[in-house]
């Protein structure tokens, strides 16, 4: 385990306790409300969850027409202010997003969980890299727009791995991205059981006050920022909120059935 002592936004070093789940504190920033497991696994002890990650990417299989639904939209709204170049998603899971970018743009994907990583190479005919960005020493100024939806809430130095973002983006680039938001109805109204506190492996939680503040400190300008939809899916359901499993199962009985959640946030940020 270890201990964080500054505020990843705002560097400030005063936290309080916002709430304890599954043997874990998470703490809120007195002057920003950015809110970070404290303390947390290091990045070592994390690992054996990537390693297992093949099993919960699989149920990307599962809703893969629903989401290539929701990528084309994604897409679009990249479109208005980028429509041709480079485009890499990181953390790309099975692909879905940039079987949708290929038709505009030169595609790259890095996804590191092996599993998905070979599935989205195989799809889209192009190498997946499979290390972290910050390993993979690309050129700088290199990119268009880069993408990384459910990335970084998962990584230890979300400012760095923007300043790395910054340094392989064009002048101009284009960042989308999407996390949980702990000011959204969904996370205000079920408190520690809003399923996005998942202090294992979620290790910041943002609003979009203090993610814009993240994002001018590394140098970005935010072209919009607003609620994202995120699709759940009954293992989801069921792993977040059991209570519900259990009331829609006896609803539904055996049907299929998918949900929504605007607990995220979605960003569109132009490199300066
Ligand atoms: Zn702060």
């Amino acid at each position: 385990m270890e201990h964080v002592s500054n505020c990843e936004v705002c560097g400030n070093a005063i936290f309080t306790p916002e709430l304890a789940k599954d043997h874990f504190i998470i703490v809120k920033c007195l002057k920003c409300g950015l809110e970070f497991v404290n303390p947390r696994l290091t990045m070592f002890e994390n690992r054996d969850f990537y390693e297992d990650s093949s099993v919960s990417y699989g149920r990307y299989l599962d809703r893969e027409t629903f989401d290539t639904q929701i990528q084309k939209a994604v897409v679009k709204g990249i479109l208005r202010y980028k429509q041709c170049g480079r485009f890499l998603d990181v953390g790309c899971a099975i692909g879905n997003r940039l079987q949708v970018a290929k038709d505009y743009f030169e595609i790259y994907g890095v996804e590191i969980a092996e599993w998905a990583a070979k599935y989205a190479s195989e799809r889209l005919g192009i190498e997946i890299w499979q290390n972290p960005i910050e390993e993979l020493w690309l050129p700088s100024n290199f990119f268009d727009v880069i993408t990384f939806s459910e990335v970084i809430e998962h990584l230890h130095s979300p400012a760095a791995f923007l300043r790395e973002i910054h340094r392989i983006l064009s002048v101009g680039g284009i960042v989308y991205l999407t996390t949980g938001n702990t000011l959204s109805l969904d996370a205000l109204y079920w408190k520690e059981k809003w399923y996005y506190y998942a202090p294992q492996y979620h290790l910041f939680y943002f609003n979009h006050r203090n993610m814009k503040l993240l994002l001018s400190k590394t140098e970005f300008e935010i072209l919009e920022s607003r609620g994202s939809i995120r699709v759940l899916d009954m293992f989801d359901i069921f792993s977040a909120y059991p209570d519900i499993f259990r009331f829609l199962r006896g609803v539904v009985g055996k049907f299929s059935w998918r949900g929504f959640t605007v607990a995220n946030m979605g960003v569109i940020a132009r490199k300066l």
